[in-house]
């Protein structure tokens, strides 16, 4: 990312489809909020306050998934007037839970769920702002993680690449001394397939990864499965460990297809 000289940058922060838990972590950076305020001028950032300067803006940071017509259209507006443009969360890099539509016959849904299903106005899927407009970087999480949240801003302020890695939780939890919850306890964990960021936090809570942060570079699920399998875990469990929260993200999308019976 290039250095802004001469002019205070602007951040605008947006929504798609989503919880909002990826903005209220920018919202709980309290201490750094104020900092962040004097070296970014927060132009757009309506779950924090209505008063919004037009674009175009130097930072953007998208929240949400695409899933209606109208989304479709107004992130390429959201492209337009961003210099810079990062997807925050699982829903905006991988389409979220709500991606689970996608295994499943959407219009089933509409007519159990709504009484008035002709009022929905929906896609077929839920998919991430990449399939949809050029993304500059993607944070992953579900919710992401505040300090890499902070880094990413700070990166864009000093023109250097965020310092995100790669790695698997696996990592984490060596570096902090967690006992291996799979190996001592023979308990399922998708740590070795999942990105590191959180800290470790449910391994240190004596309990499995379950997949919040995406996969990681180069997962090998496959390898993952089979160790599962050896531990018991059958294909239906199979399939609901990897379709969680980034079940649209492929390489977890291809294993839990790969044990999908139905
Ligand atoms: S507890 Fe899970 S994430 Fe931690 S080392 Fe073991 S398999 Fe990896
Ligand atoms: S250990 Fe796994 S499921 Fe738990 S917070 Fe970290 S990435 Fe998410």
């Amino acid at each position: 990312m290039n250095e802004l000289p001469g002019r205070c940058p602007t951040l605008a922060v947006w929504k798609f489809a989503s919880c909002d838990g990826c903005q209220l972590t920018l919202l709980n950076c309290e201490d750094e909020l104020t900092e962040i305020a004097g070296a970014i001028e927060i132009a757009s950032f309506t779950e924090a306050s209505r008063a919004v300067v037009d674009g175009p803006y130097d930072l953007s940071l998208v929240e949400g998934s695409i899933t209606t017509p109208g989304d479709a259209e107004r992130i390429r507006q959201v492209r337009e007037q961003s210099r810079f443009l990062v997807t925050i969360g699982a829903c905006a890099t991988s389409g979220g839970i709500q991606a689970l539509r996608n295994f499943r016959d959407v219009d089933e849904f509409i007519s159990i769920v709504y009484a008035r299903p002709d009022y929905i106005d929906t896609l077929r899927t839920s998919t991430p702002i990449a399939d949809h407009v050029r993304v500059d970087f993607e944070l992953r999480g579900c919710p992401i993680d505040r300090r890499q949240l902070l880094d990413v801003i700070s990166a864009f302020l000093h023109g250097r690449k965020p310092r995100v890695r790669g790695h698997s939780v696996c990592l984490e939890c060596k570096r902090a001394g967690i006992t291996c919850v799979m190996v001592a306890h023979g308990t399922p964990c998708l740590g070795p397939v999942t990105q590191a960021g959180c800290g470790a936090i449910c391994p240190s809570c004596d309990r499995g990864c379950y997949g919040c942060f995406g996969p990681m570079e180069s997962p090998n699920t496959a390898a993952l499965a089979a160790r599962w399998q050896d531990l018991g875990v059958g294909p239906d469990d199979l399939v609901r460990a990897f379709r969680t929260f980034n079940a649209n993200a492929a390489p977890f999308r291809e294993e839990a297809g790969a044990h999908d019976e139905r």
